[in-house]
């Protein structure tokens, strides 16, 4: 994973706060504070360049986009497949300048910083948006071995930030402004074209972490992407850009040697699907209707950890087949082995279009998905217990199992 810092300035105090590039919680050691940064709709941020007399500063934009690239393909036969890539790459957003990139080790260990007005020199415009770069790697994911044809592709981004990198141009050729390197030997001229008047503007929104209910500090729920109000004993989770209600649940039962994966439990309104109860099998799943007023309303279950897409999408679909298979109390697991939290609501619920079409058995009408609407009523995050072997975790009662090797952030894992 790119792994870049930011340093905010602590909007009570003025104290320079450094968090991920990322991360929407600014804690000031100075005055105390908590804050959350909200973006609208991504962050903008520069790389301030090696000071210098008489250079003019060039800042070229950059997408840095991680996410998880799915792709239905409906094969010769008629069968479905999906195409999975794990994505985090940092990319240029005007046409003429995808030659070079930049962002060396030793650039990428500097922090930014938020774009504001004032800073000297010129920014490029970014050409290519969001979406372009989206749909680009959509469709990039094409490997040997494809027949089919593409039905759905998506791009679920988990995070989005746009950078500006200084360069300046000497003896027509272009320079890395903080290494002072040379760039490219191309004639920067069309760089230059490029430079109209742009001046961006990144906006953002402080908001003091309190509880709205009672207006007192909260604080972090351990290991997870909660709060918690101590007075109100309520926790809370960023849900879109607003703090909203969420509940804590786990399943115990099955003695000792159990480790507790966080999963999102979204209970959805869905319309235009009926749920389907298979007592026999202990499961459930879903199916089209053309009535788009049949609404059901149901819970399932999207991990809360970072897993690589095809595994993310399985452990999905299968705790959410099973759900209501266990019993629940409130709370988290007693002094448990958990697997920390690190997947927000706001990431879990882009999956839901394609876990819903899954769960319905993957009806031909793919493009249908979208008339489905889906509706969040609810939020509750869930620990579901899972055994350890060897080099997997095993969910007894659903049968599945999650390799250890398809985690993403490994530094999570619970030792
Ligand atoms: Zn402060
Ligand atoms: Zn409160």
């Amino acid at each position: 994973m790119i792994h870049l810092t930011a340093e905010f300035l602590c909007p009570r105090c003025n104290s320079i706060v450094s968090l991920g590039e990322f991360d929407r919680l600014l804690e000031c050691v100075q005055c105390r504070s908590r804050t959350l940064i909200l973006p609208d709709p991504f962050f903008q941020y520069y790389l301030p360049p090696v000071a210098a007399a008489g250079r003019e500063n060039i800042y070229i934009p950059f997408w840095h986009l991680r996410g998880s690239v799915y792709k239905v393909i409906q094969n010769s036969d008629r069968t479905f497949s999906i195409q999975t890539q794990y994505l985090d790459s940092i990319q240029s957003a005007i046409r003429s300048v995808r030659f070079f990139d930049p962002f060396g080790k030793d650039t990428l260990k500097k922090p930014l910083k938020p774009v504001k007005p004032g800073i000297q020199g010129s920014f490029v415009c970014p050409e290519i948006s969001v979406p372009d770069v989206r749909s680009e790697h959509s469709q990039s994911v094409t490997g040997s071995g494809v027949s089919g044809r593409i039905v759905y592709h998506d791009l679920i981004t988990e995070a989005v930030s746009l950078i500006y990198f200084p360069v300046y141009v000497k003896n027509e050729t272009i320079h890395n402004g903080i290494s002072d390197r040379i760039l490219s030997e191309d004639a920067a001229i069309g760089l230059r074209e490029k430079l109209e008047k742009h001046t961006p503007v990144s906006e953002w929104k402080a908001q003091p972490l309190h509880c709205p209910q009672c207006g007192r500090d909260l604080r972090n729920t351990n290991r997870a992407p909660l709060f918690h109000c101590e007075h109100c004993e309520i926790h809370l989770v960023l849900y879109r850009d607003t703090l909203t209600r969420c509940t804590l649940e786990w399943s115990s039962g099955w003695g000792g040697g159990l480790v507790f994966m966080p999963f999102w439990q979204l209970i959805l309104e869905l319309r235009g699907i009926e749920e389907i109860i298979h007592t026999n099998r202990n499961s459930r799943s879903l199916r089209w209707t053309d009535d788009l007023e049949t609404s059901v309303t149901t819970a399932l279950n999207v991990p809360a950890f970072r897993v690589h897409p095809a595994v993310f999408l399985q452990s999905a679909e299968a705790i959410s087949k099973c759900s209501g298979c266990w019993n629940s109390e409130p709370g988290m697991p007693p002094a448990a082995r958990c697997l920390p939290a690190d997947i927000s609501v706001n990431e879990a619920v882009k999956i839901l279009p394609l876990l819903v079409w899954r769960l319905a058995s993957m009806p031909e009408i793919f493009n249908s998905i979208r008339d489905r609407s889906i509706h969040v009523r609810e939020i509750r995050m869930a620990y579901i217990p899972f055994r350890k072997q060897k080099k997997k975790w095993i969910q007894t009662h659903s049968n599945f199992e999650i390799p250890m090797s398809a985690l993403i952030n490994p530094c999570n894992s619970v030792h």
